[in-house]
């Protein structure tokens, strides 16, 4: 995966373990809409919660067995001990999956509540990256926070960390969220100055809704750029023509990035594929 990754520029997408019957097939008409688009892999995040958990391990172990994609599944250290984490690294080994996004997680209920490690579990990511690539072959992804991760005091801490986790064996990483390309590509520098090649993958939300707008900066910790909010103000009331100005610039923050060198833009679907399969298809990976 890490070379597709390196001849980029190639695409990717997130999905999240269904939680219902309508789900499920929302997600796999999702999944077969983008396999013939050939992303250089699926990912699927890792919940709080025991049976998400294991739909987790279920979603990402069939995507890798039933399709032609390749699946990554994320990992958190969330509530789990080591030798826990231990046996769920050993079910994607035996599920046929090769790639782990080791994340640290948040507390559940509150991600920004107190952070308590369990008592014989891990504290922080790169721990997590040292114990699943001791466990196996796999090809292990980082999370990135261009305007840092927001329990990190300033942002050289956050490369350090950011830094850390490279240290320790990651592979890649995949930013969280943002609105305009300037702190990704800020970060990224940073991380070359510093001595450091790994691919830096954009996480791209297509601005398809006002919510989308509102909740962005709270849950990425990425401002929104000057301008935005009045750009898209005009369709605040007309859902529709929102998501088309949402759709135009998305493509034109993609086109930026690409321009800019970025080696993969990977997508949070939120399970579903049209906005994706549109973008991916307006920036040219695809035919139309
Ligand atoms: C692409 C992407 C995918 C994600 N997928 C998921 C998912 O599937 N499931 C999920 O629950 N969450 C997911 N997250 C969210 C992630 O779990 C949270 O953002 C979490 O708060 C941070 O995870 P991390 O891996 O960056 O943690 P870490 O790198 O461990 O950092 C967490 C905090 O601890 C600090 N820190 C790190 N090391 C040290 C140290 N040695 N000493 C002191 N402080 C330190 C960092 O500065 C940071 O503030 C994802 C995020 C991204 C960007």
């Amino acid at each position: 995966m890490i070379d597709r990754i390196g001849d980029g520029p190639v695409f990717s997408v997130e999905f999240f373990p269904p939680k219902d019957e309508q789900g499920e097939a929302e997600l796999w008409r999702a999944v077969r809409r983008l396999e013939p688009l050939d992303p250089a892999f699926v990912s699927v995040t890792y919940g709080a919660g025991g049976s998400s958990r294991d739909r987790t391990i279920r979603t990402t172990g069939r995507i890798a067995t039933d399709t032609t994609l390749v699946a990554m599944a994320h990992l958190t250290a969330v509530s789990h001990s080591t030798a826990e984490l231990r046996h769920v690294i050993g079910s994607y080994a035996a599920a046929g999956i090769s790639n782990v996004l080791a994340v640290r997680g948040d507390p559940p209920g509150d991600p920004l509540g107190e952070w308590t490690p369990h008592p014989e579990g891990l504290t922080y990511a790169d721990d997590l990256v040292r114990l699943v690539k001791r466990s196996g072959s796999f090809c292990v992804g980082v999370a990135a926070f261009p305007y840092g991760h927001p329990r990190s005091a300033d942002l050289d801490v956050d490369l350090q960390r950011l830094l850390a986790k490279i240290r320790a064996g990651a592979d890649f990483a995949i930013s969280q969220l943002f609105w305009e390309p300037e702190g990704f590509l800020r970060l990224r520098d940073r991380l070359a100055a510093a001595g450091c090649d790994v691919p830096l993958l954009p996480g791209i939300m297509p601005l398809l809704s006002a919510k989308t707008l509102q909740r962005g900066p709270e849950l990425s910790g990425a401002p929104l750029p000057d301008g935005l909010a009045e750009r898209m103000a005009p369709y605040a009331d007309d859902p529709r023509s929102f998501r088309a100005a949402g759709m135009d610039l998305t493509t034109e923050l993609c086109q930026k990035l690409l321009g800019e060198g970025v080696r993969g833009l990977h997508f949070y679907t939120l399970n579903r594929s049209l906005a994706t399969v549109e973008l991916v298809r307006r920036l040219g990976f695809v035919g139309s």
